[in-house]
């Protein structure tokens, strides 16, 4: 899980308005480009390089449904 002080701190660094992110299960998904970063051991990747494709993530997300 992550620090909610923390994550209060994020913002997409793909965007230049800087939104905050906001988590979906152990994603954390900009809220302007629904792009997704990945939590490792608790410490948010928030490269714009690891950035995950909101079709890619979300295809994820229903994949582990099925
Ligand atoms: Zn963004």
């Amino acid at each position: 899980m992550i620090d909610p002080k923390l994550l209060e701190l994020l913002a997409c660094p793909r965007c230049e308005s800087r939104p905050p992110v906001e988590l979906n299960g152990d994603l954390l998904v900009c809220t302007e480009c629904q792009y997704a970063y990945r939590i490792e051991d608790g410490i948010p990747d928030m490269l714009p390089e690891s950035a995950i494709p909101p079709d890619e993530w979300k295809r994820e997300a229903n994949s582990s449904h099925a």
